[in-house]
Parts: structure tokens; sequence; C-alpha cells
């Protein structure tokens, strides 16, 4: 059976070591006789699961010790709202507006208070982050939302913004332990694992311990962070398979040389495509230069018969789910952190070989 590179946006690819550990603790993890699947959250087994899988981020991100690690469901999208329920206390944020996760979380805090738009990149398609104007931070803001990788424009924060003593809250389900991040930096993180940290079904917040507890008695009990924070994300039943799996896979990223070593295969593999979109002819970069995502690369030929010959020709080669979002059309290779050099390798070559065939 053979395995395609598959660069799709998310739910996206997984280290094979963990697949193939996955596969091999199947029908009787670690002889208790039965799967991960099939066992009580709240046996001593799947409490040492759980407790591993926080451990080992912990170690990989270096999260400070008066931070949580929640691991909650409902997508980085629930986040959108239960952040604002949370953290909302004088009823105003400021948000840079960099694309279509952004487009989503806005109308969201809206429902609970004010949210001022300090820039945003939206003249242009969000083909580029804006610059930042600190006067028009709000010094008096709940907090302050980024979105630090965009999935779908492919771009990436490259410096953080300087919020001063205004909480920065960021949504990092694309580029979470593709480079490092000083946790410190932030009050939240969150992301939904299905880009760089597992299957979809489990959400990952990172929050620091004094913004538990502020959401009032009109937020329901499920969209409270105390609730997760008092339980060791076990007020009901978690995702108990993702999160063994996500488990393996910061495993897996510390057997890399951690979230550093993983940055800098992920450095190499976006040089590769981007030094060849800039010699190409035919393929070209959305992107401003400067602010390229590491992990999701949109390119176009300008020719919507050209760009379908392309994902076809390339989807015989087994190198799949090239199509680019409806919104930027063309293509977007999508390189988290499990897809190997060879995969963009792979792609390069079968680019050039597409250019010379077809010019
Ligand atoms: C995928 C994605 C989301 C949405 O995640 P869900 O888990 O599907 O809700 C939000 N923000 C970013 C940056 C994403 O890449």
């Amino acid at each position: 059976m053979s395995r395609v590179y598959n660069f799709s946006a998310g739910p996206s690819v997984l280290p094979l070591e963990v697949l193939e550990k996955a596969q091999k603790e199947m029908l009787n993890y670690n002889g208790s006789g039965m799967s991960v699947m099939e066992m009580s959250h709240r046996s001593s087994l799947y409490q040492d699961i759980i407790d591993r899988a926080e451990k080992s981020l912990r170690d990989i991100m270096g999260i400070p010790d008066n931070y949580k690690v929640l691991f909650l469901t409902g997508g980085a999208s629930t986040q959108f709202a239960m952040i604002p329920m949370n953290l909302m206390k004088k009823g105003k944020i400021d948000i840079v507006h960099t694309g279509a996760w952004t487009k989503a979380a806005i109308p969201e805090a809206r429902r609970f208070g004010k949210v001022n738009i300090v820039a945003s990149s939206e003249d242009e398609g969000f083909t580029y982050i804006p610059e930042l104007d600190k006067s028009k931070f709000d010094p008096d803001a709940d907090y302050f939302h980024i979105t630090t990788n965009n999935t779908i424009a492919g771009t990436r924060f490259t410096e953080l913004p300087d919020t001063g003593s205004v909480d920065l809250v960021a949504d990092m389900s694309s580029n979470i332990l593709s480079e490092v991040y000083d946790v410190s930096k932030f009050a939240l993180i969150f992301a939904g694992a299905q880009k760089n940290m597992g299957p979809a079904g489990v959400t990952v917040v990172i929050i620091r311990e004094d913004l538990i507890g502020r959401a009032d008695d009109s937020v329901p009990t499920m969209f409270n962070f105390k609730t997760f924070a008092d339980s060791g994300s076990m007020y009901n039943t978690p995702p108990t398979y993702p999160i063994y799996i996500c488990g393996m896979v910061f495993d897996w990223v510390k057997s890399m040389g951690g979230v550093e070593g993983i940055y800098r295969r992920n450095v190499e593999k976006a040089d590769l495509l981007y030094n060849f979109l800039d010699e190409s002819k035919m393929f070209k970069g959305t992107v401003r230069k400067k602010d390229r995502s590491l992990m999701n690369i949109p390119f176009v030929t300008g020719n919507p018969d050209l760009d379908s010959a392309f994902i076809k020709g390339a989807g015989a080669r087994g190198i799949v789910n090239l199509k680019g979002h409806r919104s930027v059309g063309g293509m977007r290779a999508s390189i988290y952190n499990a897809m190997p050099v060879e995969g963009v390798k792979e792609l390069v070559s079968f680019m050039k070989e597409f250019e010379t065939a077809n010019s």
C-alpha cells in the first residue's frame, strides 16, 4: 500500500511513525486488552495518557507553570465566542483583521462587546500583514486578537504586536508547534488540533491562570474555562482518542529536535517551494514576500485551465489536495510539520516538469 503526499489544509498529514504506533496499539493498548477508544476516561490508564500528553506539550512549548493547558471540543471556531464570553470585562477588544478566520471571529466577539479593528489587509485580499499603528490600539481593551498564521491567505505574523499591558490572544490553529513562540508573551493561545497536532475533535487552549474565573454566571458551564481548568479537562468526556494521538505527535516533535528542530525543517521546506515560485515563469506566489507563511503556500498560474491540469497531473503522481481555497483560486500547498522534505521536493520537481511541458 502506498501513501500519497497529502498537502491538505486540514485535517492534514500526520507523522507516519505516529500512525504506525496507533495501529500497533489499536486493538490492545499497553496490555489492557482494549483500544484507547474503548477506555473509560476515568480510568487510571487514560489519566496517564492525558497527563503525559499535557506534560509533553508543556515540554516542547516551554509553557510556564502559571498557564493551564485545556483540551476542549468545538474546534477553534467555538473559541471565537468562548474567549469573549470569558475574557470580556470592559466590553471591548482590539483585533487585526487578516483573513477568513478573523472574519469569522469578529461577529462572534461583537455579540459580547465592541470590536476595534486596528488594521486590516482586506483591501488587497488579505495578501499581506498590515502595518500596525500603535495609536490605533485601545490601551483599555480587554484583549488583543491576532491569527498568527492565516491558513487560507498564506500569510503569517513574523513579529508579534507590542500591545503593552493589554493581553494578547492568538489563534495558532495552523502554525502551533511550527516555530518557537515565547508563551509568556500571550495571555491565551488556542488551536484546533487538525493542522499541526492530531486528528480533528480536540482544541487546545493554553491560558494564563489569572484569566480563569472571570466569566460571570450567565456563561453556561460548558463555555466557562474554569469548568475545564478545575477538572483537568475532564468535567465531561473529553475527546479521548484525539488527545491520545496528539500526545504521540508531541512526543514525535520532541524526537525531531523539538519545535526548534521542526522549525529549521519547516524553513527548509518552505524555501524549496518559495525559491522555485520566485524563479518560475508559470507559477506565482500570491503573498507579499515578507509576510509569507511557512505552513500554507498559495500559488497560481493565472490560467484556470492550466491550474486544473496541474492539479490533475499532480494527483496522478500521488501529490494530492493541492486545490486552492475558492477565495484565492489556483493551488495551495499546506506543508505542516508532518510533511516530509521529500514531499515538497516531489511537488517542486513536478512543477518544473509541468512548466517545461506546457510552455
Ligand atoms: C482551521 C482554522 C480555524 C477553524 O478551526 P475549526 O477547528 O474547524 O473550528 C480557525 N482558525 C484558523 C487559523 C484555522 O486554520
